[in-house]
C-alpha cells in the first residue's frame, strides 16, 4: 500500500517554513514553543496550583487515525490524520482542520493549546483543538480531498460533535471542506440539526455573513485598537501605513483588501511559490484576480520578485505573518524592520524571536490576540445554527469590533498592569519558595497568556475539580 506522503504526480511542493538558518539555535518544535510559552507566563501567575497548571497545559486527548483513500485510477493510499481536543474547561473545543504535508501529532496539538487560550482571550464559550490530515492537497483531485475529508470524519465518529468539539477551516481547507464535514456528520445522525457540527460553512447552508473575512477584520480591529492606544509611538491608525503580508490566503488576502480599505498601502505580498514588491503599492483586488488566474502572486504586472525571507525584513509600518509557523527566528528577528507585527497566522514568531523583538521595542500582536477574530465569528455562526436564525453582516461585524477590542483592551491593560505589580508578584513567589530567574516587564504574548491562563483557571475553580 502507497503512502499519502508519495507525491502522485511531479509538482512542486509546499516548503514549510520551519527550517531556521542556524539548525542548532532553536527548538522550533511547536508543541515544545506553546508549553514554553505556558510555562514562561504562569511564573506570573503564583497562585496557580502547579497540579492545576500542568492539568491547564496538557492536551486532554489525542487522537491519531490512519485510512485508506482509493484513487480513480484503482491506487489505494493511506493517510494519517489527527485531532487534538486540548481543553473543554471553558466550553467544547473548537478549531481548525488543517490539510498539510507537514502536519504532526505535535503541530496539531501545539494549534489547539493556541485555541484554548484564544477563545479565552476573545472570551468566547469554547474550549481549544485542532486537527490536520498530512498531505499535500495540491498534488490530489477535488473528488480525492473529498474522499479523505469524509473517511476523516468518518473515522472521528462521535469524537466530535456539536457541543463536544467542533471543526473549522484552517490551511489547505475552505468553506467547501466544511460542507463535506457537515454533509458527512449529518449522514451519520440523521433527523438532528447537524449545522452546529463545523463553522465556516457556506452561506447557503448555514455559514454566517462575515465568517470568511472574520480572521483578517479581527486582525484589521486588533491592529487599530492597538494603534490607537498608542502601541507605536507616532502611528495612531493605518491611515498611509506600508504594509507587508507574508501568505496569501484566506487570513492573508483579505487582510491585504481590508487594511488597504482602510488607506494603508500594501507594498509586498507573497505565497508558497515566492513574493512580489511594489514600493507604490499594489491593488489587493488585482493581485487576488491575479492569484486566481495564474495559481500564485508571483508575476503580478508591476511587481518585483522578493523571496519569503526577504519579504520579512522590508522595511513597513505594519507586518503581517499569514502563512505558517516558524517564520520570525532568532535568525531573523534582529532584521525585521517593521514597527508592528500583528500575526495572523497561528504560532509564526518563536520565543527567542519575541524576547529580540521585546527588546528592540517592536510590538507583537500575537496570534490568540490578532487571529481571534476567526474563531469569534466561528462562534457567531454556531450561535445562529442552534438558533437557525441568520444575522446580517452588519450585525456580525458590530460584535466583532466588540470583541476584538475588548479582547485587545484586556491584553494591553494585562501588560500595564503586571509592570505595575512585578515587585508584589515576586514577592509572593519568593514566600511560596517558587524557582527561577527574578520577574521582568512581558511582552504582549506574555500578557495575552497570562490573561488567558487567568481566565481558564478561573473556570476550572468555579466548576470545581470533579468528583
Ligand atoms: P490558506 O490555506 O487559505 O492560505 C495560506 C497561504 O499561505 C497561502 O497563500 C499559501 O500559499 C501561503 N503559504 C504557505 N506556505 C508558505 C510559505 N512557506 N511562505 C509563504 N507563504 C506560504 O490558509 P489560512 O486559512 O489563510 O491560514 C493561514 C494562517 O492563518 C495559518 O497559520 C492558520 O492557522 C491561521 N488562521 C487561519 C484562520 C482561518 O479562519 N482561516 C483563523 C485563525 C488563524
Amino acid at each position: 500500500m502507497a503512502t499519502a506522503t508519495k507525491p502522485k504526480k511531479s509538482r512542486p511542493t509546499d516548503r514549510k517554513p520551519t527550517t531556521p538558518a542556524s539548525p542548532a539555535a532553536e527548538d522550533l518544535n511547536p508543541f515544545h514553543i506553546a508549553q514554553r510559552q505556558f510555562d514562561a507566563a504562569a511564573r506570573y501567575l503564583p497562585d496557580l496550583a502547579p497540579g492545576l497548571a500542568r492539568f491547564l497545559k496538557q492536551p486532554e486527548r489525542l487522537i491519531s487515525l490512519e485510512f485508506p483513500i482509493e484513487l480513480a485510477d484503482g491506487t489505494v493510499l493511506n493517510f494519517t490524520g489527527y485531532r487534538c481536543l486540548h481543553s473543554t474547561v471553558r466550553g467544547p473545543g473548537k478549531g481548525g482542520i488543517r490539510y498539510h504535508q507537514g502536519v504532526t501529532a505535535d503541530e496539531v496539538r501545539a494549534l489547539a493549546s493556541w485555541m484554548t487560550w484564544k477563545c479565552a482571550v476573545a472570551d468566547v464559550p469554547f474550549g481549544g483543538a485542532k486537527g490536520g490530515v498530512c498531505f499535500n492537497p495540491k498534488e490530489f483531485t477535488t473528488s480525492d480531498i473529498r474522499k479523505v475529508t469524509r473517511r476523516f470524519i468518518a473515522a472521528l465518529g462521535d469524537n466530535i460533535g456539536p457541543h463536544t468539539d467542533i471543526p473549522a477551516p484552517d490551511v489547505n481547507t475552505d468553506g467547501g471542506t466544511m460542507a463535506r464535514i457537515y454533509d458527512t456528520y449529518a449522514m451519520m445522525h440523521p433527523g438532528m440539526n447537524c449545522l452546529p457540527i463545523v463553522t465556516g460553512k457556506p452561506l447557503d447552508l448555514g455559514g454566517s455573513l462575515g465568517r470568511r473575512e472574520a480572521t483578517a477584520r479581527g486582525c484589521l480591529y486588533a491592529t487599530q485598537r492597538a494603534l490607537q492606544r498608542g502601541a507605536v509611538k507616532g502611528m495612531s491608525s493605518l491611515k498611509n501605513a506600508t504594509v507587508v503580508i507574508q501568505g496569501f490566503g484566506n487570513a492573508g488576502a483579505i487582510a491585504a483588501e481590508l487594511f488597504h480599505e482602510q488607506g494603508a498601502r500594501i507594498i509586498a505580498a507573497s505565497d508558497t511559490r515566492g513574493g512580489i514588491v511594489r514600493t507604490e503599492g499594489l491593488d489587493p483586488k488585482a493581485v487576488i484576480a491575479h492569484k486566481q488566474k495564474t495559481g500564485s502572486v508571483v508575476g503580478f504586472p508591476g511587481s518585483k520578485p522578493i523571496s519569503n525571507e526577504d519579504i520579512l525584513t522590508l522595511k513597513c509600518d505594519v507586518l503581517i505573518p499569514a502563512a505558517l509557523e516558524n517564520v520570525i527566528r532568532s535568525d531573523n528577528a534582529e532584521d525585521i524592520n517593521a514597527r508592528i507585527i500583528a500575526e495572523a497566522a497561528n504560532g509564526p514568531t518563536t520565543p527567542e524571536a519575541d524576547h529580540i523583538l521585546f527588546a528592540r521595542g517592536i510590538p507583537v500582536l500575537p496570534d490568540i490576540l490578532a487571529n481571534a477574530g476567526g474563531v469569534t465569528v466561528s462562534y457567531f455562526e454556531w450561535v445562529q445554527n442552534i438558533e437557525n436564525e441568520q444575522w446580517d453582516e452588519e450585525e456580525v461585524n458590530g460584535k466583532l469590533l466588540k470583541k476584538m477590542q475588548r479582547a485587545t483592551d484586556a491584553v494591553l491593560d494585562t501588560q500595564e498592569q503586571i509592570k505595575a505589580s512585578l515587585s508584589s508578584i515576586e514577592n509572593k513567589r519568593r514566600a511560596a519558595k517558587m524557582e527561577g530567574p527574578r520577574l521582568t516587564q512581558v511582552d504582549l504574548r506574555m500578557a495575552a497568556y497570562i490573561l488567558a491562563i487567568g481566565r481558564v483557571a478561573k473556570v476550572a475553580f468555579e466548576r470545581g475539580i470533579w468528583p
